[in-house]
């Protein structure tokens, strides 16, 4: 069997969480919004025992989760949720990143369409984005500045706590992206100021089709003005309506709560793992993508000189499982965005491998560095 190193696509679901949700399938199968029985009941408390889990680990308010189907919907609701009050009031400056994932370039470029300025702001080729490229573009009239944590593709940890420090002493409300941050870098993401933040279970651990969405309180107790996308019931405080899926609520809880437990011993692990690979490719010509003093240690993002990606995929899939960036984009071969904006060369992209693990497997390089050596 090929050896798995997609974690940031899609990370395999933890054994106990899988246990748990066996458990809530199996015995406590009531809606949580039915009053009238004690499966109902039942169904509410695991669901409110997983939003105060969750809340616990982000040390935010139970009442600023939302359970959502995952980070592409998080990502949706903070930015057309706000579509309304942007153009009510006049305040249709947004900025993001451009190397953010899909789902915050896609319904930006929407509200493009919508009259609204957007400011995409590029990394040089660190991959890091300067916060006071954003921060000089902020006025009176930007609603939104949206900032992912860590980069999917070259796991580079973006600024978060710098930029919203600084947005705190503005009227400009504040989102992070930290789908792949979340669980990794935990303390950071409790460190940072923020009104809104996206994330998702699945890949911590927990199951695929669910995530969370924080809409917090300011000093003045007051909600970012974000409406729903849909209507139809009053679960999640009207915020986000549908029956509650609560074995993945409960899943998706537990893998948070496995990761916060499991905290630097899984660091470390990862660690080891990345520098096994550096060791096994000494004497190869690469180049890393991203500045690695700012790089997760679940992820690298190489290029072989002279390697291109796509032979590789081929030539070791029965061995390894890589990718060259997000799923969400693989479906056809395009230059990654995310390199791109860094200023990459294009050889250096065709040749660009994102490799993400979870450090609990050794992982045996040799037949993927015998490949790269048989081309060069
Ligand atoms: N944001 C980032 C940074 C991601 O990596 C992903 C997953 N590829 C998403 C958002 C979308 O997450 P989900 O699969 O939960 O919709």
């Amino acid at each position: 069997m090929a050896i798995y190193l997609d974690f940031n696509a899609s990370a395999p679901i933890n054994e106990r969480v899988l246990g748990r949700m066996n458990e809530v399938w199996l015995r406590h199968y009531g809606n949580a919004d039915s009053r009238t029985h004690i499966f109902g009941t039942k169904a509410k408390e695991i669901v409110s025992e997983a939003r105060e889990s969750l809340c616990d680990i982000l040390s935010t308010d139970s009442t600023d989760l939302l359970f959502t189907s995952g980070a592409t919907e998080s990502n949706n609701m903070a930015i057309l949720g706000l579509l309304d009050y942007a153009t009510e009031t006049g305040r249709t400056h947004f900025i993001a990143t451009s190397i953010e994932h899909k789902s915050i370039l896609e319904p930006m470029k929407y509200l493009q369409n919508r009259g609204c300025t957007v400011d995409f702001v590029s990394p040089d080729s660190s991959g890091r984005i300067a916060a006071n490229h954003i921060l000089e573009r902020v006025t009176d009239k930007t609603l939104l500045v949206s900032v992912m944590h860590v980069n999917s593709e070259t796991g580079i940890i973006q600024p978060i706590i710098e930029i919203g420090d600084e947005l705190s002493k503005t009227n400009t409300f504040f989102h992070i992206d930290a789908t792949q941050g979340f669980g990794k870098l935990n303390d950071e993401i409790r460190k940072t100021k923020y009104d809104m933040l996206s994330v998702s279970s699945h890949k911590i651990g927990g199951p695929q089709g669910v995530g969370a969405f924080i809409l917090r309180r300011s000093n003045t107790f007051k909600r970012p003005p974000v409406k729903p996308l849909m209507y139809g019931g009053q679960q999640e405080r009207g915020y986000r309506p549908g029956t509650t899926p609560v074995a993945l609520v409960a899943g998706f809880a537990l893998a948070a709560e496995l990761c916060e437990q499991e905290g630097s011993k899984s660091i470390t692990a990862c660690r080891n793992t990345k520098e096994s690979f550096m060791k096994a490719i000494s004497g190869l010509k690469y180049t890393l993508n991203g500045d690695q003093s700012y790089c997760i240690p679940s992820t690298i993002n190489i290029s072989f000189n002279g390697v291109d990606a796509e032979g590789v995929f081929v030539a070791v899939k029965e061995h390894y499982a890589l990718s060259n960036g997000s799923a969400c984009n693989s479906g056809s071969y395009e230059a990654s965005y995310v390199l791109t904006a860094m200023g990459l060369d294009e050889m250096r992209i065709a040749s660009a491998l994102r490799m993400s693990w979870d450090g609990k497997t050794e992982v045996d390089f040799s037949r993927l560095i015998e490949y790269v050596k048989s081309i060069v």
